[in-house]
């Protein structure tokens, strides 16, 4: 099929002549009624019940002990890392085919990413590249892994769930227990994901999620850390909240803290949003059935999520046969008002990450080069 019969087909699905979104937020009368509580409540900000609510729901949603609900999945990110113990001049092991945050997040706790590879059925860290990597540079002193090549001791290893694709986790986890590693998933889109019946964000000793806008289901901006580790559960959220020891009155801070917590308006938002995920991923799964049954004989091929896995349809992708037919397919559809976007440029490909370490990326190239987002709005329910 060609890039102007695919604009008919996506126009014919969503039954729209207009400018059609690559994905956008879909709000209820349950939003405006949560919403509206909170602000007649005058809680808004910091102190609140809807957060320790939405918090309750999370952890529950996710089968975690507890879930800390933060500004955004980058802060997120940043504190999991930290409460793991990457510290300055420390080394984490990511991918580069992955959205800029993952990577930030290690700058801003002083460590500095190494590039492992991707599969090319996740699009996710591959634990065969990863195997191979620590095998060749991996030592391991005490209860510690160091990188032969420069020294530094890998604190963390932060594998990404890619369009909510899970990936091989179960492998990459073992691998890194085997090597002192603490794993962190970067499950900023993969809420609603889970392999072998565990969700994405569970299997590490922290798991990072996103409500972005664009993401799965939104708190207009917002984040939550899970952990099954109670311990340093707290101590995350103690990190997120300025350090402040409880006290009814007095101001004690044990240690440099953030502030990072949600606000209370923000998290009556997400738990009306995290009441209908369900049926969020019902209609998005039924966008996915028709795609599947229209997009056939094609020049590019609908990405489908490989086995044991339940995915949560956030965002749909095609592979092209090349980058020519990537620009082409992705210059067309934009022109055209359907909106599509290709994958992300690598990392190393960013100036400030120019110069980190990596593998070979074949296949995060391959990849790169080809896939392209297609429009995966939730819809009108039905
Ligand atoms: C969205 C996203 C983030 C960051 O989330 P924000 O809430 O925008 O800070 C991190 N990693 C990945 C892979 C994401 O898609």
């Amino acid at each position: 099929m060609q890039p102007e019969k695919f604009i008919k087909t996506v126009r014919d699905i969503y039954q729209s002549k207009d400018f059609i979104p690559l994905h956008e937020p879909r709000f209820s009368e349950l939003d405006k009624k949560y919403v509206a509580k909170c602000i007649e409540s005058k809680f808004v900000s910091s102190v609140g019940e809807f957060v320790n609510d939405v918090e309750d729901r999370l952890a529950d949603y996710s089968q975690t002990a507890k879930a800390i609900a933060v500004v955004n999945g980058t802060a997120a990110l940043q504190i999991s890392l930290k409460a793991a113990g990457v510290d300055k001049g420390d080394e984490v092991l990511c991918q580069a085919l992955t959205f800029v945050a993952t990577t930030n997040s290690i700058i801003y706790n002083n460590a500095s990413p190494v590039f492992i590879d991707v599969d090319l059925d996740t699009m996710g860290m591959s634990p065969k590249a990863l195997g191979l990597w620590l095998n060749e540079f991996g030592e391991k002193r005490d209860e510690y892994c160091f990188n032969k090549k420069t020294g530094k001791r890998i604190a963390a290893c932060l594998p990404m769930h890619t369009f909510g694709f899970m990936c091989r986790i179960e492998e990459i986890m073992t691998i890194c227990q085997a090597w002192g590693i603490p794993v962190i998933e970067d499950a900023a889109e993969g809420l609603g994901s889970s392999l072998y019946g565990r969700p994405a964000g569970s299997w590490g000793l922290f798991g990072a999620l996103s409500f972005n806008g664009n993401k799965i289901i939104t708190a207009g901006g917002g984040g939550a850390i899970l952990s099954n580790e109670k311990g340093l559960a707290k101590w995350a959220k103690h990190l997120t909240t300025t350090a402040k020891r409880e006290h009814p009155y007095e101001f004690f801070h044990d240690e440099v803290g953030y502030n990072y917590r949600m606000p209370n308006l923000n998290a009556a938002l997400l738990l009306a949003q995290l009441e209908q995920i369900d049926s969020f991923i019902d209609n998005k799964k039924k966008l996915y059935k028709t795609y599947q049954q229209t997009l056939t004989n094609e020049k590019f091929t609908l990405m489908v999520p490989p086995q044991n896995q339940i995915w949560n349809y956030w965002l749909m992708s095609v592979i092209t046969h090349s980058k020519k037919e990537r620009d082409y397919l992705l210059e067309v559809t934009n022109k055209n008002g359907v909106m599509t976007r290709p994958i992300w440029q690598l990392m190393f490909k960013l100036p400030m990450y120019a110069h980190c370490q990596r593998d070979d990326q074949v296949n995060a190239i391959h990849l790169e080069e080809r896939i392209v987002n297609i429009p995966s709005n939730i819809g009108e329910m039905a």
